[in-house]
């Protein structure tokens, strides 16, 4: 059986049963980082959807294959595909490098932060540049079909010529205004919703390359058409992206792969919504952002505490981050990791006795990656009395394959029982011996408050913490 995972899909604005198409690998393109700076935690928290999606069909036995490009090139800054520049060459201006120094080291600053909040690395990171042959046989494509043509300010996607434009996003051509409304109007364009796949360099250009319409460059949403379909073939399960994705990037990547191909591509697509900061969305551009290296700087320097804080909600609700929540996550990261370090020395969980918890774990990764439900599941399975601490340990470590929180995580030290502990200890096995039972009970519970509780065994009374 091919295990199944819900996941709202914006094309069908619903709520859908998402599996591998052939009952095999699940194969998964995400849109992936701009390398022009380092990526700020709204950007981490759409990969790091990207990554529960995966741990999701993984924690079920299912083969993922995941893509995540490198934009490296033609992303404008504003998203001004005409007026505005591109965020590489504005970045090498700036910084005095070249626009390669520029991506390979904000590349690899990026590979550096998904690892340190978990997120597993894709199959493969292609990088946009290297793709530049792939997106000019596309774009030829879509020219010998009619979908694209060649005019004075470059080669434009002909929307009018893909009927289904505008179902991804919800905007009909004739509503289309926002996204393509600031490129400069060209007299040459059939429809002002009209986008570029193609843009002749400008003089002075240092970044080009030579295609059939004259020296030039690539559009961004060319790039993820060309990458997709070369790494996962022209039918693939799922795409995903940030909530602001969606249009054009996403509206206009649909219409140039199957334009192209001449029949569906994607089959699902997954957004994430926004992280905010400050009630505004959390962007470069706005200067209310926070990447992993500001918070450290401030203190901050557990970047698994973000991941925790991100699973207490759901991807498709916008979340606003603050320090102080991040705080919160910190403290609750290294409390579960020293319960957890106690309690693995208890020995292995029972399967009758965590498997009820197992099947709502699961339920709850499977209905729309519902980790808030995840999060109350794991503080229940904390403090639930029916369930040993062995099983418990045993749940948590199992269920971190999806959490990436590091839950087993070596923390030093494990906590000791508290002197006071000890003495109250003592007391009650006296009280029992006496046969004091309401004693010995009054002190069972006095000490339960101190997060310890004892069994009693013929050995004598064996003394552990709870919480
Ligand atoms: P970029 O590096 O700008 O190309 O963005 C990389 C990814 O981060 C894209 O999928 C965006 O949709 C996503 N993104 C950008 N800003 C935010 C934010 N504030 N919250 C969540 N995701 C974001
Ligand atoms: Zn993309």
């Amino acid at each position: 059986m091919v295990e199944m995972v819900a996941l709202y899909d914006t094309l069908a604005r619903a709520v859908v049963e998402v599996a591998p198409a052939d009952g095999n690998v699940f194969r998964m393109y995400s849109c992936g980082p701009t390398v022009y700076r380092y990526a700020h935690i709204g950007n981490l928290r759409t990969f790091l959807m990207a990554d529960l999606i995966r741990r999701a069909f993984e924690y079920q036995g299912v083969e993922v294959r995941q893509i995540q490009n490198i934009t490296d090139v033609g992303h404008m800054t504003d998203d001004q595909f005409d007026t505005g520049e591109d965020k590489m060459l504005v970045s090498a201006g700036l910084e005095g490098k070249s626009p390669e120094e520029i991506a390979n080291y904000y590349t690899d600053a990026f590979l550096e932060d998904v690892a340190a909040i978990n997120i597993k690395p894709a199959a493969e990171y292609p990088r946009a540049t290297a793709y530049i042959p792939q997106m000019i046989d596309i774009i030829g494509e879509l020219i010998e079909r009619g979908h694209a043509y060649p005019a004075a300010g470059g080669v434009y996607y002909d929307v009018q010529s893909f009927p289904s434009y505008g179902r991804l996003s919800g905007n009909s051509l004739d509503k289309l205004e926002s996204g393509h409304r600031k490129e400069i109007d060209d007299p040459n364009k059939k429809h002002h919703a009209d986008f570029l796949l193609w843009r002749p360099a400008g003089p002075g250009r240092m970044v080009k390359w030579p295609s059939p319409w004259g020296d030039g460059f690539p559009g961004w949403h060319i790039e993820c058409s060309a990458m997709s379909i070369a790494l996962l073939g022209d039918e693939f399960d799922l795409h995903t992206g940030g909530e602001d994705n969606v249009f054009p990037h996403h509206e206009d990547e649909i219409a140039q792969s199957e334009g192209a191909v001449g029949h569906p591509v994607i089959r699902h697509w997954v957004h994430g919504a926004h992280l905010l900061s400050e009630g505004k969305k959390m962007a470069k551009s706005a200067g209310n952002f926070y990447d992993l290296r500001d918070l450290a700087a401030r203190g901050h320097k557990e970047p698994l505490a973000v991941r925790l804080l991100f699973l207490q909600s759901r991807y498709r609700a916008q979340m606003n981050f603050t320090l102080d929540a991040l705080s919160g996550a910190e403290k609750t990261l290294s409390r579960w990791r020293r319960l957890i370090a106690t309690w693995s020395a208890e020995g292995a969980g029972s399967a009758d006795a965590t498997e009820p918890f197992e099947k709502r774990f699961v339920d709850a990764l499977n209905d729309d990656l519902d980790t808030p439900t995840i999060m109350a599941l794991v503080s229940e399975v904390i403090s639930s009395n029916g369930l040993t601490v062995g099983d418990k340990a045993a749940l948590l470590r199992r269920w971190d394959a999806v959490l990436g929180l590091d839950l087993a995580r070596d923390v030093g030290h494990v906590r000791e029982i508290p002197e006071a502990a000890n003495e109250l200890i003592e007391q009650r096995e006296k009280a029992r011996l006496k046969k004091d039972y309401s004693t010995a009970d009054r002190l069972r519970h006095k000490l339960l408050s101190l997060g310890v509780e004892v069994e009693d065994t013929p050995e004598g009374p064996k003394p552990r913490l709870v919480q």
